[in-house]
C-alpha cells in the first residue's frame, strides 16, 4: 500500500443538504432528482430527498443554500513539477488556486517543466518515481495530483516499463516530448506501457514550445495511446481534416485543451457530437505553459463549449468530471455512492444575464464557485478566483 494516498484520520461524516441542483457528471443522466448527499469517511454513502436519508451522527453539515453541487471537476492535463511550484512562469500556489476554479484532482501530462530534465533513461525513471510519490504525499489545497509521467525516449526496453509499473509509476506524458517522435516506436512503446497498465498520451499538432516537434494524424492514429492529448493543439493545432479523421478513426479519448486553438476545440465538439460520440471528449489546461497559470481554465473551456457548441451546461460538465474519469480509469467524477466525496458547489455569478447557473454557463458565463470539498472534507470556501457567486454554501456545523 506504499503507493496510496495519505488518508483523513478518524470516522467523519459529511451531511450536504438544500442543494439548488445536483449534476451527476454521468452523460445518460446529468441532473438528479435530490437535494442532499451523504458522506462518511470520505465516500459517498447516499443521496437524495432530506427526508429519505440518514443524516444522524454527522461531524459536519454544509447548507448548500440552494446552490448547484457537482462532482469536483478533473484537469486531464497539467505540468506539474515540484510541489506547489511551477518554474514555467515561475509561480507559487498555483494547484490552490486551480482548487479556487473548481478543480479537485489534476492528471500529469509530464513533469516536463523540471529544471535540468534528466533525458537518459535512468534518471527519467527516478523522476518518474520521484513525481508519483512527491505529489500522492503532498496534496496543495486537498487537491489529487496523479503525477509520475515519464517522458519516453528511444532507448527504452520493456523492462523499463516493467520496472517503472512495479514502482507505481500509472502514466505516460506526452508521447512526442522526448526523442520518440516516430509511429512505430510509439507504438511499441504505447503497447509496452499498456501491457503493465500505464496510461498514455500524446503531444497532437505543431510544437508547443522550442524543442517539441509536429506530430500529425497518422503518428497520433499509430502510436494509439488511450488520450488523444489536446486534439485541438498545444496550442498550433493539426488541419480540420485531420482532427475529422482523428475523431472518427480513433476510439480513444478526444482531449480539448485550454491552452489549445478554440476553433479546433469547437470542431472537435461538433464532430464527435455527429459521431455520437460524446463520451469521448475530456477536458484539460495543458498548463502551468507558455501563456501561463489558468485557475479558471477549466471552467472557462465549459463555458465556450457549451456557449459556441450550443450545448447544455449539464452535459459539458459531464466532459471534465465523469467522461474523464471514466476514459482515465479513475473512480471519482461522479456523484453516486461509493465514489469519492469530491465536490464543487456553484451558482450564477452575481448579475449574470443568465437566470441559472446552468443557463448562465449556456450563455458563457463563468460560474460563481462558493465552495470544494475532497474526500469528504471541505477545502475550500467562496473563491478568491471566479466572479463572485449568487448565493454560497455555509457550514454549519
Ligand atoms: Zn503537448
Amino acid at each position: 500500500m506504499a503507493h496510496d494516498a495519505p488518508q483523513a484520520t478518524g470516522p467523519s461524516k459529511l451531511v450536504i443538504r438544500n442543494i439548488g441542483l445536483m449534476l451527476s457528471g454521468a452523460l445518460e443522466k446529468p441532473i438528479l432528482d435530490a437535494d442532499t448527499i451523504v458522506a462518511e469517511n470520505g465516500k459517498i454513502t447516499a443521496i437524495g430527498h432530506l427526508k429519505d436519508v440518514d443524516v444522524a451522527g454527522a461531524t459536519t453539515i454544509v447548507d448548500a443554500n440552494g446552490t448547484t453541487v457537482a462532482p469536483g471537476l478533473i484537469d486531464s492535463h497539467v505540468h506539474p513539477v515540484a510541489g506547489d511550484w511551477t518554474p514555467r512562469q515561475n509561480q507559487i500556489n498555483w494547484i490552490d488556486s486551480y482548487l479556487h476554479g473548481g478543480v479537485t484532482t489534476m492528471i500529469s501530462a509530464g513533469e516536463v517543466h523540471m529544471p535540468g530534465r534528466p533525458r537518459d533513461i535512468v534518471g527519467l525513471k527516478a523522476m518518474a518515481v520521484f513525481a508519483q510519490r512527491a505529489f500522492w504525499t503532498l496534496r496543495p489545497g486537498g487537491v489529487k495530483v496523479h503525477a509520475g509521467a515519464p517522458v519516453i525516449e528511444c532507448e527504452m526496453v520493456e523492462d523499463d516499463f516493467k520496472e517503472l509499473a512495479a514502482a507505481g509509476v500509472k502514466l505516460l506524458g506526452e508521447v512526442g516530448l522526448g526523442g520518440v517522435k516516430d509511429g512505430p516506436t510509439a507504438r511499441k512503446m504505447v503497447s509496452w506501457a499498456r501491457k503493465y497498465g500505464i496510461q498514455s498520451t500524446i503531444h497532437t499538432g505543431g510544437p508547443s514550445i522550442p524543442g517539441s516537434g509536429l506530430i500529425d494524424k497518422d503518428v497520433v492514429l499509430e502510436a494509439d495511446t488511450d488520450v488523444v492529448g489536446h486534439i485541438n493543439g498545444g496550442h498550433t493545432a493539426l488541419p480540420d481534416d485531420q482532427i475529422q479523421t482523428l475523431c472518427e478513426k480513433s476510439p480513444r479519448a478526444l482531449e480539448i485543451v485550454h491552452n489549445g486553438n478554440e476553433r479546433a476545440g469547437l470542431l472537435t465538439l461538433r464532430t464527435a457530437a455527429e459521431l455520437k460520440q460524446l463520451q469521448r471528449v475530456i477536458l484539460g489546461t495543458d498548463s502551468p505553459a507558455g501563456s501561463g497559470v489558468q485557475p479558471l481554465g477549466i471552467i472557462r473551456v465549459i463555458a465556450a463549449l457549451s456557449s459556441l457548441g450550443e450545448l447544455p451546461a449539464e452535459i459539458v460538465f459531464c466532459f471534465a468530471t465523469g467522461n474523464t474519469a471514466k476514459m482515465r480509469k479513475l473512480d471519482g467524477g461522479l456523484i453516486e455512492t461509493g465514489r469519492p466525496a469530491d465536490f464543487v458547489f456553484m451558482d450564477a455569478a452575481q448579475h449574470s444575464a443568465g437566470k441559472t447557473l446552468l443557463e448562465s454557463v449556456r450563455l458563457g458565463d463563468l460560474p460563481g464557485i462558493g465552495m470544494t470539498v475532497i474526500d469528504g472534507v471541505v477545502r475550500s470556501e467562496r473563491s478568491r478566483n471566479t466572479p463572485p457567486a449568487t448565493r454560497v454554501p455555509r457550514v454549519v456545523k
